[in-house]
């Protein structure tokens, strides 16, 4: 039904224009409208169309160059078949169905639409008459310009315009600059300049023939300033005029001779239409672009915002973070110290707020300038910081140690510092106090081992003499003897006794016999060798070990002392004293190999100088005898 209505349509249309100006008296028809309408009509639908194409053409020829209808058809299928092919040819080439937006697709459409599809239907005429009429091809050459120009003529008013009748103008191009009113006010000033020109006064001679050619203005205007379908409409309806004007009067747009006005005509929309259709090319691919650029720049700004709030939502979650820090946090320029942020924790540490009106920097806050400067070069050497001790200070003044760890970031080509401050004021008190305990600890200690090492002191001295005592020998002695005899040496142990000591006591005193054990433990400590060891045995007895000592050496050194203390005056308290020594002399391991048959041989060999008359050394055992 579509393709029938379609061919009607088109053939009514043709129809109604064919009888005038076939009037003109030509063989072909001077503009042949219906192969504009034809290829607008294949552009829209494709091939589906040709029935109606076949049968508008047909009854166009039929009725309007009154054609019997074999003539009709046969025409009418060069016509059909070449739309369809031109239509066909455009679509590949990627034409679409309104192919004026890009200055690829007009050339295209000039080339193939136009131009092709007027030289194809002309040939076709051409042949057909030739055929028909028997004639030589080549006579038919200027007939077949003028069916060439009468089909390119039809296509440049008849396509365009009809095509943005019943195809939707895509919506980037129909945002006219100009109003409604200028628009229309436009059209009806070029209508009747149109109208003036070619249907009511001469405009062969003068700047009246050279007016039409004027008409490009408006019509490039109307390309720019309002909608491109309305310059096309525009243009079809001033080549509509001068054709009519033509038809008219025959003597209209440039008529001179014959049928040169339909030439001129022809010209004239030729020039006229390539130029709207080149130039709207380029305004709809500005426009295009422009379209492109606003959606691009509205998607940017959409990105744009997009990243503008997610980044003050990162921005306000790390503000959370780090007011919520458990720690104080600082944030300032590397180069000069100013603090660009403090969480809450830190305003309170140091007792300052931030958003304060004064300004302040890093290095207000540190006791020791040198310590800023310290951390400053730590962070430009290595980047980072980490728990360094520093004393900082409170905005009031008031110090304290903190443990810092800074680190340094780059951001918008800047140097900052975060820094993370931890008060160890109270480790620090503890700390110190923990030092002054463990000093005072440590000095008791070494007071409690002085007071352990003159215990033990006293434990194996004699207080009255000085001398070690026997608890002090009975400890040493094993040990003294074992060490000598697994040397293969020999140890002499001499057991000394005062004579009669009773009677000192009885007849000067305790006291002064004190004073006689005083100073004979002090002559005994004097005359014996450092290696040697000196005891109080017990009451008036003395025991002297000396090891190394063969046994001759020994008797001769006890005989030395018997003999010295003898002749010693020792001056007591109220009168000067004498006394005497008997001594038993015992030697390991020829008088025994163990403690107790050595000491016990010592004291039977002063047992024996006892009984033999006291003042003397005797040697134990089989060498008991007295040496003087
Ligand atoms: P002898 O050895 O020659 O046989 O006669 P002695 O009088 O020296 O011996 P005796 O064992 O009878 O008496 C020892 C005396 O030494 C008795 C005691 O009064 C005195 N004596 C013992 N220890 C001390 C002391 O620490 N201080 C004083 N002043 N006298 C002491
Ligand atoms: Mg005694
Ligand atoms: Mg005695």
């Amino acid at each position: 039904m579509l393709i029938i209505g379609l061919g009607v349509w088109l053939a009514l249309i043709v129809s109604a224009a064919m009888p005038q100006l076939a009037g003109l008296g030509q063989l072909v028809m001077p503009v042949w409208l219906h192969v504009g309408l034809g290829l607008a009509v294949a552009m829209r639908w494709g091939w589906r169309v040709w029935p109606g194409l076949l049968l508008g053409a047909a009854l166009a020829y039929a009725h309007g160059l009154s054609l019997p209808l074999t003539d009709a058809l046969g025409l009418s299928f060069g016509d059909t078949v070449a739309a369809l092919a031109a239509a066909a040819l455009m679509r590949r080439r990627g034409g679409g169905v309104l192919p004026f937006f890009r200055l690829s697709r007009v050339l295209l459409f000039l080339c193939v639409g136009a131009l092709g599809l007027s030289m194809a239907t002309a040939g076709w005429h051409l042949l057909w008459w030739s055929y028909r009429l028997q004639s030589g091809f080549l006579e038919g050459f200027p007939y077949f310009m003028a069916c060439g120009m009468a089909a390119l003529t039809g296509v440049l008013m008849a396509t365009p315009a009809s095509l943005y009748l019943i195809v939707a103008e895509p919506s980037t191009l129909v945002r006219p600059l100009a109003g409604r009113w200028e628009t229309a006010l436009m059209a009806v000033m070029v209508t009747v300049l149109a109208v003036a020109q070619f249907l009511l006064t001469d405009s062969r001679y003068g700047f009246m023939a050279a007016l039409p050619s004027l008409f490009i203005i408006p019509l490039l205007w109307m390309a720019v300033r309002s909608r491109l379908s309305h310059a096309y409409w525009l243009s079809s309806l001033i080549a509509l005029l001068a054709f009519a004007g033509v038809a008219m009067r025959n003597d209209g747009y440039y008529i001179d001779v014959g049928n040169s006005g339909v030439a001129a005509a022809s010209m004239m929309l030729l020039v006229q239409s390539v130029s709207l259709l080149v130039f709207g090319a380029l305004v709809a691919e500005r426009r295009f672009a422009e379209d492109w650029l606003r959606r691009a720049n509205h998607q940017l700004e959409n990105k744009v915002a997009e990243r503008t709030r997610q980044l003050a939502e990162s921005e306000a979650r790390l503000q959370l973070m780090a007011d919520a820090a458990p720690f104080p946090m600082v944030m300032n320029r590397l180069d000069g110290g100013e603090l660009i942020y403090a969480n809450a924790q830190a305003e309170s540490l140091f007792r300052h707020q931030l958003s304060g009106v004064e300004a302040r920097r890093v290095q207000d806050f540190y006791m020791n300038p040198a310590d800023r400067e310290a951390v400053t070069a730590m962070l430009r050497g290595e980047g980072v910081v980490r728990d360094h001790e520093v004393r900082l200070r409170t905005r009031d003044g008031d110090g304290f140690w903190a443990l810092i760890s800074c680190s340094v970031i780059h951001s918008d080509g800047e140097l900052l510092v975060i820094s993370g401050v931890n008060d160890i004021s109270e480790r620090k008190r503890l700390e110190s106090s923990l030092r002054a305990a463990n000093q005072a600890l440590q000095s008791h200690v070494t007071e409690i081992e002085g007071l352990q090492a003159g215990l033990r002191e006293q434990l194996r001295r004699d207080q009255l003499t000085g001398l070690f005592n026997r608890r002090y020998l009975d400890e040493t002695l094993p040990r003294l003897l074992a060490h000598s005899l697994a040397l293969q040496r020999p140890v002499a142990v001499m057991m000394v006794d005062a004579d009669h000591f009773k009677r000192i006591n009885d007849n000067y005193g305790h006291q002064c016999g004190d004073a006689v054990l005083g100073a004979l433990g002090a002559y005994l400590r004097d005359h014996f060798r450092s290696g040697d060891l000196v005891c109080r045995y017990g009451g008036e007895e003395f025991c002297i070990l000396m090891p190394g000592i063969e046994l001759e050496a020994a008797a001769a050194k006890a005989q030395q002392l018997c003999d010295a203390v003898r002749e010693l005056p020792i001056v007591t308290m109220e009168q000067t004293l004498t006394v005497t020594l008997s001594i038993g002399l015992a030697v390991a391991p020829l008088h025994g190999e163990d403690t107790e048959s050595l000491v016990h041989a010592a004291d039977q060999a002063l047992y024996a100088a006892k009984q033999s008359g006291r003042d003397r050394v005797c040697v134990a055992l089989r060498h008991q005898r007295a040496l003087s």
